[in-house]
């Protein structure tokens, strides 16, 4: 009989197929054992009804079973099975469109071997590995099997044959092994057992497969040297109901810490796990995880954000970037949802309305999750803060600040008051009635920033200074620009808001003189020189005037050093100082040194902001020969 020819798109289908050089050949797999699962829930559905059929939901299975010798690899089922039409219907053509688009990218972009795995290419991609495909199948309702066999792009025959049992035996003979491929590694127990847990771990069904294992003789027990068997032993390979599928309160949260580490291996438990299961809209299931600490690549490009989607059971893509913004990169986990076909490429994946709309609702509920956390669990919440708290304030300077209303209620600060971290709104809720602004200060560390003495009126005041220890605090304050009506405002700003204390307005009007002597003196290395209103014990200190403050300058020219970013400093005198009146009385009797006394302290204004001296060697020189 001649052999019957594919369609002529399939067969352009296969020969791409056939030479693929594909890395992950191993799909295959999933691919077979999807059909499998689908076929089985056919006949499963209809032995609800027909009980002729004599089968239940648990006599339903996939056995795995390998040939070394033979070299073959063969998937069994028990499911609906296939007849003469449906062989030549369904392995004849390429029937789905997702198959047929996979084929159009693959001959446009043949370089691009990546796009294989994002497409259900079904039941052609065992080609792959198989030099030969022999499909022994029996439909329900029919009397006759068939087998069908083909060594690819020149067709295949179909002849009846034998088979007593309803199903589909699929066996692929693989191919030869070549100096860069070994197909061996299709035949070895523990390859099929690792391709299984991990693509095809939730498929309904047991997948079955006698594993080779080895036992000590019975004889041989109690001896010196006891002797060694083979025997084989049935084991399910998937674990069938994913932990995600199970109603939240029959899986306890060591089953969820087990399944995280393991899935996600991680050294450590999870601080926070979230469960959803959503109907409506979308339907789809999330299992999300929020761990303990910052991963270690967490900040570098290796880290790649996104959440494993599967499509009822089947893994479709490891990393779904789509499903999580960019501000929670962090949470790790699962969504599961019936919504998706097999077939949907990574392209289709991003405009997929569905998946759009999982993802918002994942988005809000990650930030009612940690609302309530922050609420409920402040320590829990801390340590979450600590590890991640840098990424949300990412969030709210990104985008122009498109996400900031949604994360300013989950930022952290230290307080000056309080001694501990806390939020903006408590910061709001406890500001003192004659108080505009909401105050911050910048500096290294907490102590460093406790030693400023820009914050020193605001700390008579009694005022709350919130502190900005990382390079990004500023940043994130200054994108959020305003909390609940009230501005931000630094303590290093020329004007704080506070009213003028008349004492000093008086100070500054004899002390001009004073001030212009400094300025000339230090001549285009400040902008201006003014009497403090701020400062309470220290002579100096320095503040900045216009859009760029100190920790911009910082930040600037640590990530591009010529940048030529420079903040327009003002010298604040402590007119009521001793240092500064020695000055003052200096002008008249030692203008030499009185010269040198303003340098002296406009070097140290510098060193209290954390900036650095343009020249450390000759301000030691100068203080050397003031001493
Ligand atoms: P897809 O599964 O995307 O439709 P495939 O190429 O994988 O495409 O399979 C083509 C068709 O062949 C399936 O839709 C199904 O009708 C049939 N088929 C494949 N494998 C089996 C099987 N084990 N049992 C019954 N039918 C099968």
């Amino acid at each position: 009989m001649a052999k019957m020819q594919f369609k002529s798109e399939s067969k352009r289908l296969l020969d791409l197929m056939i030479n693929s050089i594909y890395t992950h050949k191993e799909i295959f797999l999933r691919e077979i054992i999807s059909n499998a699962s689908d076929a089985i829930d056919k006949l499963c559905f209809i032995a609800l009804t027909d009980d002729k059929l004599g089968m239940t939901r648990s006599d339903f299975k996939i056995e795995i079973k390998t040939d070394k010798e033979a070299r073959t690899l063969t998937i069994t089922d028990n499911g609906i099975g296939m007849d003469k039409d449906d062989l030549e219907n369904n392995l004849g053509t390429i029937a789905s469109s997702g198959s047929y688009q996979f084929k159009q990218q693959l001959e446009e972009k043949q370089d691009d071997i990546d796009i294989i795995g994002q497409f259900g290419v079904g039941f052609y991609s065992a080609f792959m590995v198989a030099k030969e495909i022999t499909v022994i199948t029996k439909k329900y309702g029919s009397t006759t099997a068939y087998k069908w066999q083909s060594s690819g792009a020149d067709g295949y025959d179909i002849e009846e044959c034998d088979k007593d049992t309803l199903g589909t035996e699929i066996i692929l003979t693989l191919k030869d092994n070549t100096e860069d491929e070994n197909y061996d590694e299709f035949l070895e127990q523990y390859r099929i057992q690792g391709l299984v847990k991990r693509y095809s771990d939730y498929i309904r069904y047991p997948i079955l497969m006698e594993m080779k294992k080895s036992r000590v003789k019975e004889d041989t027990k109690d001896s010196d040297k006891p002797e060694y068997e083979d025997y084989f032993e049935l084991e399910t390979l998937n674990s069938m109901v994913p932990i995600w599928q199970r109603p939240k309160k029959d899986v306890t949260q060591e089953e969820y810490d087990k399944f995280y580490t393991e899935k996600f291996m991680s050294m450590e438990k999870p601080l926070k796990t979230i469960v959803t299961s959503v109907e409506g809209v979308v339907t789809y299931k999330a299992l999300l995880f929020i761990p303990a600490s910052t991963p270690y690549d967490y900040y570098t490009k290796e880290y790649k954000k996104g959440l494993q989607l599967y499509s009822s059971g089947v893994l479709i893509t490891d990393c779904c970037e789509e499903l999580v913004p960019e501000h929670f990169r962090f949470v790790k986990g699962i969504v599961d949802t019936a919504d998706l076909s097999l077939n949907i490429s990574r392209e289709m994946l991003q405009h997929d309305r569905h998946l759009l709309t999982i993802a918002q609702n994942i988005e809000k509920k990650i930030q009612r999750e940690l609302t309530s956390m922050l609420g409920s669990d402040r320590e829990n919440y801390e340590k979450f803060f600590k590890s991640f708290g840098r990424q949300l304030k990412y969030g709210v300077v990104s985008d122009y600040g498109l996400h900031k209303d949604e994360l300013q209620d989950l930022l952290l600060f230290y307080s000056s008051t309080e001694k501990k971290l806390v939020t903006l709104s408590e910061y709001v809720d406890r500001m003192k009635e004659e108080q505009k602004f909401i105050y911050f200060a910048t500096g290294e560390n907490a102590a460093a920033i406790d030693a400023l003495p820009q914050t020193e009126l605001l700390r008579s005041k009694g005022f709350e200074i919130l502190y900005c220890t990382e390079d990004v605090d500023e940043f994130t304050l200054q994108s959020l620009m305003m909390y609940k009506e009230k501005r931000f405002c630094s303590a290093a700003n020329d004007d704080l808001g506070i009213e003028n204390d008349e004492k000093k307005d008086e100070d500054e009007k004899d002390s001009s003189a004073l001030l212009t002597f400094v300025k000339e003196t230090l001549g285009d290395k400040v902008a201006e020189v003014t009497a403090s209103k701020k400062l309470v014990s220290h002579p100096v200190c320095l503040t900045a005037k216009g859009g760029i403050s100190f920790e911009m300058e910082k930040y600037f020219n640590s990530v591009q050093p010529d940048s030529g970013m420079k903040a327009q400093r003002v010298l604040e005198l402590n007119l009521g100082h001793n240092a500064v009146k020695t000055m003052e009385a200096l002008i008249q009797t030692d203008i030499d040194k009185a010269k040198k006394y303003a340098e002296v302290l406009y070097c140290q204004a510098l060193l209290i902001a954390g900036l650095p001296l343009e020249n450390p060697s000759e301000y030691t020189d100068l203080v050397c020969s003031l001493i």
